[in-house]
């Protein structure tokens, strides 16, 4: 759709809100809202202004106007708010240069592309997530988190994984086997339905939905591939959807990566492949029927996934799913058959345009637009560095004997590791200028300074078990 297009239908639909959206720095989808008499030809050119001190990881209050410049082709009809409402995704622009905000997730993610097209490998990178995420009943997780001490009720209850729960209560899920049995086991199929029917609406193609392993009602949603920047669009549609169907139901959604002890994980696997002139670049005659291209491409996720674990792993919980036993990857290797891997070649389809690698390790806690841009640096690194994956490990990893064991790098085991590895090594994040020393430094500082070490510093509701009674 272009901006003429987009103000016939602001005129046709009756659309009376226009409400522009932006990623934060960190991975929230900001809004901000505009009667639709103050928009016109002009928006699309110089932009509304907005206060952007107040958006975390941005700039500081002595520097803070910014202008949002709507991209056309977003636009899509709201399906939640009362009142006629237009949404578009914005770029963040600096008001003094009228450049590209260098903070802008969306710009670094298109820097990206830019980046890619300049290398001559590749004109386009798809991207296939497979968002994982758990709808529970409001009340079950209504408990005060600001609180540092926990009384014992709520230490029992967010402890409890419910393995050994009796007598089953009828219907209820028995523990890992949320994957897949019918209603009324499957006590979220019209949820998962009306939520599909609203994506489909709003252009997202649906490839399956499904409950999944775990017992507190886990479920994933998959979309079809899609570009890198629309593919990132996308999801934040998608979690918006996500979210606010299970709102309307009384129930919440949540996309962290690890809520339950004692059981699976929500990952955001990601299928990834590489064209030119529309002709994909990851089949060949190599193993898993890949090219020599992709083996490299997975040379260089291997590589630097440590680093990159900060982008696409990128809070303290995402570290407490990347556990063995749980179907979350903790070795850094490549294989056709085994979904222990952090990297698996899926063999469902011969078909050269069906050939992609699929990243294990992300969950959908990231910003989409910095993991997907992570990945696709550190496999161009890959392959521009013809770097070797190394052989790939067919048997399953969580059964390695040590020594065997000792030779496969592991994913960092905090977020503290990831963030160190991203401060030593984020030169291949920098080639095109696509994450910036800045970027990279302003990551790290507010992950540290909100995160871990607001996490670290706090007593732990299980220290109370172990050490209340010493
Ligand atoms: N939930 C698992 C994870 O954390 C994946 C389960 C699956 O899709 N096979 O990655
Ligand atoms: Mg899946
Ligand atoms: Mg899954
Ligand atoms: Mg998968």
């Amino acid at each position: 759709m272009t901006a003429k297009e987009v103000l016939k239908l602001i005129e046709d639909e009756g659309i009376k809100i226009v409400d522009l959206r932006f990623m934060d720095f960190i991975g929230l989808w900001q809004h901000c809202s505009y009667p639709a008499h103050e928009f016109n030809e002009d928006v699309f050119e110089e932009g509304l202004g907005f206060d952007g001190s107040s958006i975390r990881g941005w700039q500081s209050i002595n520097a803070s106007d910014m202008i949002l410049i709507p991209d056309p082709s977003t636009a899509k009809v709201d399906p939640f708010s009362e009142v006629p409402t237009l949404i578009m995704i914005c770029n963040v622009y600096d008001p003094i240069t009228k450049e590209p905000y260098t903070r802008d997730p969306r710009h670094i993610a298109i820097k990206a592309i830019n980046y890619l097209k300049s290398t001559g490998i590749a004109d386009t990178a798809y991207f296939g997530p497979e968002a994982e995420f758990f709808v529970f009943d409001n009340i079950q997780y209504a408990y005060n988190s600001n609180e540092a001490f926990f009384s014992f009720d709520s230490v029992e209850g967010f402890w409890n994984t419910g393995a050994d729960e009796m007598p089953n209560l009828g219907y209820k899920i028995r523990h890992k086997e949320g994957y897949f049995p019918v209603p009324p086991h499957d006590s979220l199929m019209d949820i998962r339905n009306e939520m599909v029917m609203l994506m489909e609406k709003m252009g997202i193609v649906v490839e399956a939905h499904h409950h999944e392993v775990a017992t507190g009602g886990q479920c994933e949603i998959d979309i079809k591939y899609a570009p890198l920047v629309e593919q990132a669009d996308n999801l934040l549609l998608y979690k918006y959807i996500v979210k606010n169907v299970a709102r309307r139901h009384g129930k919440v959604a949540t996309f962290m990566p690890k809520p339950m002890y004692g059981d699976n994980g929500s990952g955001m696997h990601s299928h990834q492949s590489l064209w030119k002139d529309g002709q994909p670049l990851f089949a060949g005659d190599e193993y898993a029927g890949l090219s020599e291209l992709a083996l490299y491409y997975i040379g260089g996720i291997i590589k630097h996934a440590r680093a990159i674990a900060a982008f696409t792993n990128p809070t303290t919980n995402s570290y407490k799913r990347l556990v063995p036993g749980f179907e979350a990857p903790v070795n850094l290797a490549y294989s056709s058959r085994n979904r222990s891997a952090s990297i698996r070649i899926p063999m469902y389809s011969a078909s050269p345009k069906a050939k992609r690698i699929e990243v294990r390790f992300p969950d959908p806690s990231c910003n989409p637009y910095l993991a997907f841009t992570a990945m696709l640096m550190a496999g161009l690194d890959g392959i521009e560095n013809k770097i070797d994956p190394g052989e790939p490990m067919d048997k399953n990893l969580y059964d390695l004997d040590p020594i065997e064991l000792s030779n496969i790098p592991q994913m960092p085991a905090s977020l503290d590791e990831a963030l160190n590895e991203l401060e030593k090594d984020h030169e291949f994040l920098l080639k095109g200028d696509v994450f910036t020393e800045d970027v990279i430094a302003t990551w790290i500082e507010y992950k540290r300074e909100n995160e871990t070490s607001a996490v670290n510093s706090r007593p732990h509701p299980y220290e109370f078990i172990l050490y209340f009674d010493n």
